[in-house]
């Protein structure tokens, strides 16, 4: 039986119905956990199960009958710390109920990262290896989703202001990280540590010249310094705690340490990652109208 946390999420989401697609798994072997269940009625009509799985509430049944489990990193960004200890409640549980497999998705580099939550990944990972249950670590690489965040404005306004330099992200879009976490699900655990990234690093310049091309619009790349960013982002209504993370992701992406390119997503998941031109190309409605 393989549980899923963070099901209703949209990565959740995503693994289920590779996993349903595999045509290796019955649904009623898969069971959908989630702090809200009620949120997965389409997965129930397909015959996954459900299970209320909340790292903050009470855990002794979550890992009850589980052989693989994918403990999906929880949303807490803004509050460093938090994640470490909904993650640990997690690992001591599925310890406890002597489950065979955990998987967890963490981040690239997360020795080196400077990213303001990377420590909660990084514990994560050392919690999970001192269990001593057999483990699959996927350091997910940045979602090319999250260009989302910036891209409507990028276009609207012709400029991007940018730290990240001459620094290179190597982004995959999430139905591609899902791919590749449903294919390691279905693997033996081989205490293994994986990088899902695309297949190609791209720094904001050559980025914003494929989103120009695409959106057809110039865009000029402005460097700013942290601080500079970090009042942008204000002004601009991000609300204050957000901000160190925000500008944690451009100092990470501009000292490189999200330049790393592997094959693991493409070993993974048995499939070519969609590259992020063609991703942008797709995805043309959500940033240039
Ligand atoms: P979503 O924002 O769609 O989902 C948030 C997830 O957090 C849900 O799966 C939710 O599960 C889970 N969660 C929140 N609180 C708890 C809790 N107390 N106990 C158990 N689960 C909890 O994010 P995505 O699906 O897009 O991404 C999945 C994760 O990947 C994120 O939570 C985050 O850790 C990380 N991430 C990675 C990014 C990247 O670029 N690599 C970017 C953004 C996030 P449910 O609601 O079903 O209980």
């Amino acid at each position: 039986t393989i549980l899923v946390t963070g099901a209703s999420g949209q990565l959740g989401r995503l693994v289920l119905d590779h996993l349903l697609a595999s045509g290796k798994v019955a649904p009623g072997d898969l069971i959908a956990g989630s702090r809200d269940p009620a949120k997965l009625d389409a997965y129930t009509q397909k015959g996954v199960k459900t299970r209320e799985v909340d790292f903050d509430g009470d855990l002794s049944e979550a890992f009850t009958g589980i052989d693989v489990a994918l403990i999906i990193s929880t949303d807490a960004l803004g509050e460093p710390g938090k994640r470490q200890a909904q993650h640990k409640a997690a690992v001591t549980a599925a310890k406890a109920a002597g489950v065979g497999h955990i998987l967890y998705t963490s981040l690239p580099k997360a020795e080196e990262s400077v990213i303001t939550f990377a420590p909660d990944h990084l514990n994560t990972e050392r919690a999970i290896k001192e269990s001593g249950l057999p483990y699959t670590i996927l350091r997910n690489g940045w979602y090319a989703e999250n260009l989302f965040m910036s891209l409507p404005h990028v276009v609207q306004s012709g400029q991007w202001f940018s730290a990240t330099g001459e620094g290179r992200n190597s982004y995959l879009p999430r139905a591609d990280m899902a791919a590749a976490i449903a294919g390691a699900i279905l693997l033996p655990a081989e205490n293994k540590t994986y990088t899902l990234t695309g297949e190609e690093a791209y720094t904001v310049r050559e980025i914003a010249a494929i989103v120009s091309a695409v959106a057809g619009k110039e865009i000029t790349v402005i460097d700013v310094t942290d601080a500079q960013l970090a009042e942008g982002l204000k002004s601009a209504g991000l609300p204050e705690g957000f901000v160190p993370t925000i500008v944690s992701f451009e100092v990470n992406t501009r000292l490189g340490h999200f330049e790393p390119v592997t094959q693991d997503a493409a070993t993974l998941s048995g499939r070519k990652p969609q590259a992020l031109k063609d991703f942008l190309e797709a995805n043309k409605s959500v940033f240039a109208g």
